[in-house]
């Protein structure tokens, strides 16, 4: 197994790959490792704990870490990754993270392969707002799309049973925020487009 072999990252950004995970033996050996990213430009070196374990029959993954220069001082972070799993067209199945990041206190949960460590959190590329790189565009099925917008619908109409007021003290509550950023999100998922 290759755990602990330094990534050498020409970028700005830590990637953590689940393709990368697996050919680690990382997800399957359940044994934790440290991955290392050097970054030959800045000089620098990120540092990510991974460990694995099991909950209610799905496989989480751990990430601990810190940021922060040597010398001031570091912050130490700790994440929970959810992973799950697809069917593949040629059998056997496929691994992916659940996005972890929150905004408005709703989970993104996006299937994604590639999560990327910026401002001291792992989240998916369309919560850090990163551009696509020709090389990692994501195609999304329909059929993921439509189980994602069912997911988001069972969640909303379960916020809907729980809003007893729209505001408060002329702020809008923290329930109803997430109701509005879950249909926000399930609005701009219904507009496909024919792009590739
Ligand atoms: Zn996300």
């Amino acid at each position: 197994m290759f755990a602990n072999e330094p990534k050498t990252e020409t970028d700005h950004v830590t990637r953590l790959s689940i393709t990368d995970l697996t050919k680690r033996g990382i997800l399957d050996g359940m044994l934790p490792c440290t991955l290392r990213w050097q970054n030959n430009i800045l000089g620098t070196e990120q540092k990510v704990d991974v460990a694995v374990c099991r909950k209610g029959g799905k496989q989480v993954c751990e990430l601990s870490y810190e940021l922060g220069a040597p010398t001031k001082g570091k912050n130490f972070h700790q994440c929970k990754v959810s992973i799950t799993t697809t069917p593949c067209h040629y059998g056997g199945t496929r691994r992916w993270f659940l996005c972890p990041m929150k905004k408005e206190g709703v989970l993104c949960k996006k299937r994604v392969a590639i999560l990327y460590l910026k401002d001291a959190l792992f989240g998916c590329r369309h919560c850090h707002e990163l551009t696509y790189s020709s090389q990692n565009k994501n195609h999304r099925k329909p059929a993921n799309i439509l189980m994602e917008n069912l997911e988001d619908l069972l969640e909303m109409q379960a916020l809907q049973r729980e809003i007893k007021i729209r505001l408060y003290k002329g702020k809008t509550t923290k329930k109803y925020r997430q109701f509005e950023a879950l249909a926000k999100r399930y609005l701009d998922r219904t507009c496909f487009t024919s792009e590739g």
